[in-house]
């Protein structure tokens, strides 16, 4: 492999692939890398968030996606600890992809994957290990081939984009988040067909939920999420987990049965850490590897991508400047907290209230009552002041008087 790069973006999921198509249009030389073959699959709930289309759009991805048949989210319905259940009618966007959409990862990634392959170097089977000092300007990055060879390709600055359990941000000394998820998946192919979201707020799991999530090819997405702490330790076990919520959901009214068409896989889903750097020496950090994975939906693929537009930017700035040391670099964690900081911490805010039974089936008792309430509910994944409203006592305090 030729070394003549200035941009070495590691792990080719929808952070990385961003990255990549990102930073070429700036004018770099990029090579992407990756462990796996694509395409691939990915551990997901499927569920592609809005704040990922404009950013498609600007790649000019949308039509491959179209061509899949994705999936419009239009309908939830979330089901509070008691069992009283919530109907949301997202509110109508045009393209209706903005409240986001169904597609499994298995084919999303790939058209990242493939437009990226297209514009950039890009190697398959190819695993980083670790970054080796060499000077001011340039850093080794080694790197395993398939194959067992090993080589250390210099360039001046690495993009780390390999995930939840990033190597690289370890090994360059960047402690991983102190907070994590943890969610499982399994495909399962219903009797009855819905095209409803469906996220219950089931009492083990909170403050995380399970969810049914169908997809456009009629096979359903079926997981759990919670936090990690819930399932670590002796006795803990995510998967008996999954397997308990949904024998119980097979028994109550409204969800199909459904037959399993693959295993039960889970995988950790990394949250903001305020206070660890997304950036060191020659190295930003994006996506899962940089945890920004939203708290209180566990959703990560819209962050991911926007981390990765926001690092090509910084990248190219740095180049230009001949400065690729962590204080210039500083600048990208900046601007990323910048947009993301306050979203993260109502999201926090969120998971806190989710802990309490009695709390959420006393708000869902409420937005059933009241359409005013209900409205910031539909509109909360597309708006970050419906979600502030939505945590505002006197949203509910104005409500109580109103019902009342
Ligand atoms: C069960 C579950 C459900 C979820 N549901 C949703 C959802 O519905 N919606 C949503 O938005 N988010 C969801 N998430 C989170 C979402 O999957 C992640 O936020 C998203 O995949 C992050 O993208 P990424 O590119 O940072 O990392 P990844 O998609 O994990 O990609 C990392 C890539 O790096 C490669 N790699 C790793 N190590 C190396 C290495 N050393 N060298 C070379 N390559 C390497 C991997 O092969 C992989 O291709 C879910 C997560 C889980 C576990």
């Amino acid at each position: 492999m030729k070394s003549s790069y200035d941009l070495i973006v590691v792990g080719a999921g929808p952070a990385g692939t961003t990255t990549a198509l990102y930073a070429h249009r700036q004018g770099l030389r990029v090579l992407l890398i990756d462990k796996k073959s694509f395409p691939r699959d990915k551990v997901c709930g499927d569920v592609i968030p809005g704040r990922a289309w404009p950013i498609l759009q600007e790649l000019g991805l949308t039509e491959p996606l179209e061509a899949l048949g994705i999936l419009p989210l239009r309908e939830a319905r979330l089901v509070s600890p008691a069992g009283i259940p919530l109907h949301l009618q997202l509110p109508p966007c045009s393209p209706p992809y903005l409240n986001g959409f169904m597609c499994p990862r298995l084919q999303f990634d790939q058209v990242l994957f493939r437009a990226a392959a297209e514009q950039v170097n890009c190697y398959t089977g190819v695993t980083a290990r670790g970054l080796l000092p060499r000077d001011d300007q340039r850093v080794g990055l080694q790197v395993r081939h398939r194959s067992g060879k090993e080589e250390v390709l210099v360039v001046p600055l690495v993009v780390a984009a390999d995930g939840a359990h990033s190597q690289l941000a370890r090994k360059a000394g960047l402690p991983p988040s102190r907070f994590r998820l943890v969610a499982t998946r399994q495909y399962v192919q219903p009797l009855h067909q819905s095209a409803v979201l469906e996220a219950h707020f089931w009492p083990p799991l909170l403050p995380g939920y399970r969810w049914w999530f169908p997809l456009p090819d009629g096979r359903v997405n079926a997981g759990v999420g919670t936090l990690y702490r819930r399932v670590k330790g002796p006795g803990g076990s995510l998967r008996r987990l999954h397997q308990r919520a949904f024998a119980e959901l097979e028994t109550s009214p409204g969800v199909p049965p459904a037959r399993a068409v693959s295993p039960i896989q889970g995988w950790h889903l990394p949250t903001p850490d305020f206070r660890r750097p997304l950036s060191a020496d020659h190295l930003l950090l994006v996506g899962d590897a940089a945890a920004l994975v939203d708290p209180f939906t566990g959703g990560g693929i819209g962050n991911a991508m926007l981390s990765g537009k926001l690092a090509a930017r910084v990248a190219r700035q740095a180049l230009e400047a001949g400065r690729t040391d962590r204080q210039f670099l500083n600048r990208y964690d900046q601007q990323l907290w910048q947009q993301l900081r306050s979203e993260f911490r109502l999201a926090y805010r969120l998971q806190r209230l989710g802990k309490y039974p009695v709390l959420l089936n006393w708000i869902v008792r409420r937005l059933t009552s009241n359409r005013i309430p209900q409205t910031l509910l539909e509109e909360m994944s597309t708006h970050p002041l419906a979600r502030r409203a939505l945590l505002s006592p006197a949203t509910y305090l104005g409500l109580r008087k109103k019902v009342g």
